[in-house]
């Protein structure tokens, strides 16, 4: 009887982690790794990143050091590592001095297999911490949440900038990089300045295809989240996220309120309330966390059900992310966003008034661009979704768009109107309104803000009856969203574009997304 050769890295994978397979591009990285090279892995959020670099810090020889942001997280890893009996340990600010010692003291005896430290401690190669790292044996370097070291990137870390210099320290030590964030310009930044354009690059697979994407007109946020709730979700854990910590208090009581067990989360909370609630989320079933995006990073809840966005992400990464954490057991899961005109109004005027130089806010808009148009499409959102990380796929049949088409409808003479309001309230009068002024103005309605500027004399006045209040929001936010419109000054006040002008001299026509009507109007007469 011949034996099978030992596959040492399979006989890793089995005997610590319990897996039987490696999953996807896995095999393919541990080899590369445990034989010296270097890797970049872009891999999405419970792809599976972390065996990557377990295993082959298991079978080189020395420490596998993880370079990793997520202070807040090293606790978890390491007792979850030391449950499978592995030998871990981590260094950062957190930690009370013996135990620093402690860490240290293993570190040079050679009794660790992995330790995670955070990207600050290593100083650019001057600090405590990376002295002691000269005084060991070191069998790779894995750079976690690597995106951070993407300049416009929506996670930047100027610590991360130093980490070029592991490569100049310590030549032969192999590195391996690893996000799930992975636009064409991401990944490139980071092979540059991580110098990896020599290493293997590995894209995996960006779909998930048990979570349905869903993104609906915003009308009453709070209700239609319950609805969502009480419909599809009763009982499941789920993620909310809110842009404002106003907004995620309010929420999160509103929930309670309805009898919906919620937590809050977001960096104005206490830090030992953050952690409770955190640690809550993960051990108890069916909670509800209502959050800013400060939480979420490196979350490993397999069984969140839903994630609902209350405020439009500012980028499509972020989207992808944030929704990436429902589902990662396999199991179908929503991502549902709601999101509005004022939504628009807010991001633009967010981006204007923004810190940075004008390439900066073109960056952000090009961003927030690519979100919109993903909002707005009448195409599959999964293929819009994966389109933009470069992958090709075919509708998906599991996304609203797919689930019942939206129609399209040529809105280009409505577009005229509110366009023509804007620009006479501009050229005659020398103002500037929100969306709202110039809506009362096309529907006809003597408000008293009408009638205080006289904009009933306007030739506009009552020239846009045929549409609904709802039908001109929405209009107004789809220029918004395709640059036909832009907004300006501290009100956010609208204004023409650039863009506007081919559109108001009829050079060209504008195709929009019929919105559905609004379920709450039907969900209330049908209960009475
Ligand atoms: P990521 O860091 O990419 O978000 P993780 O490394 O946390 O993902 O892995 C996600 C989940 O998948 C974890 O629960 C992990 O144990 C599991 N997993 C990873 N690789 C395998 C595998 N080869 N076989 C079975 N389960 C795996
Ligand atoms: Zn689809």
């Amino acid at each position: 009887v011949t034996e099978a050769p030992v596959d040492p890295a399979l006989e890793v994978l089995e005997r610590v982690f319990g897996y039987d397979a490696f999953r996807g591009p896995q095999r393919e990285v541990v080899d590369h790794v445990v034989a010296g090279g270097d890797a970049l892995v872009l891999m999405p959020t419970g792809g599976g990143k972390s065996l990557c670099y377990q295993v082959p810090a298991l079978l080189r020889e020395g420490v596998g050091v993880v370079v990793s942001p997520l202070i807040a997280l090293m606790q978890d890893q390491v007792d979850a590592l030391r449950n499978l009996g592995v030998r871990a340990g981590f260094l950062n600010s957190s930690q009370a001095r013996e135990e620093r010692r402690a860490v240290e003291e293993a570190f040079l005896a050679g009794e660790l297999d992995l330790l995670y430290v955070a990207p600050e401690s290593l100083g650019g190669g001057s600090s405590p911490t990376a002295r002691l790292l000269e005084r060991g044996r070191i069998a790779l370097f894995a750079i976690d949440e690597a995106h951070c070291v993407a300049q416009w990137g929506h996670d930047f870390r100027p610590d991360y900038l130093a980490l070029s210099m592991l490569h100049e320290r310590w030549p032969d030590v192999p590195r391996i990089a690893l996000t799930a964030t992975a636009t064409r310009a991401t990944h490139t930044e980071i092979s540059t300045r991580l110098q990896l354009d020599d290493a293997l690059h590995v894209v995996a697979g960006f779909d998930r295809p048990n979570i349905q994407y869903r993104i609906a007109p915003k009308d009453s946020p709070q209700k239609q989240l319950l609805d969502l709730l009480r419909t599809e979700h009763p009982g499941d854990a789920g993620i909310v996220y809110c842009l404002s910590r106003a907004s995620v208090e309010k929420t999160a009581e509103f929930l309670v309120g309805q009898g919906i067990p919620a937590l809050p989360y977001h960096a104005g909370l206490d830090q030992q309330v953050r952690a409770r609630n955190q640690a809550r989320f993960l051990r108890e079933d069916g909670l509800v966390m209502v959050a800013t995006i400060a939480f979420g990073m490196g979350i490993d809840k397999p069984d969140v059900r839903f994630v609902a966005h209350l405020d439009l992400p500012k980028s499509v990464e972020g989207y992808y992310q944030e929704t990436g954490r429902a589902g990662r057991d396999g199991q179908p899961a929503t991502a549902w966003l709601a999101y509005g005109l004022a939504d628009v109004v807010q991001q633009r005027k967010m981006i204007q008034t923004s810190d940075g130089d004008a390439a900066h806010r073109r960056v952000l808009s090009a961003q927030l661009d690519a979100m919109l148009a993903l909002c707005e499409t009448v195409d599959c959102r999964r293929v819009r979704l994966l389109a933009h990380f470069g992958q090709e796929s075919s509708p998906c049949g599991n996304c609203d768009t797919c689930l019942t088409p939206p129609e399209s409808w040529d809105a280009t003479i409505p577009a005229q109107k509110l366009l023509s309001t804007v620009l006479r309230l501009q050229r005659e009068r020398g103002q500037s309104f929100g969306a709202g002024q110039s809506i009362d103005i096309l529907l006809g309605r003597r408000t008293e803000k009408v009638a205080q500027h006289s904009h009933d004399e306007l030739t506009v006045f009552g020239i846009g009856t045929d549409l609904t209040e709802g039908q001109w929001r929405g209009v107004a936010r789809q220029l918004l969203a395709q640059g036909l419109l832009a907004v300006q000054g501290e009100y956010a006040t609208l204004a023409l574009s650039e863009a506007s002008g081919p559109v108001l001299r009829r050079e060209q026509t504008v195709l929009m997304r019929r919105d559905p009507d609004r379920p709450a109007r039907s969900g209330r007469s049908a209960r009475k």
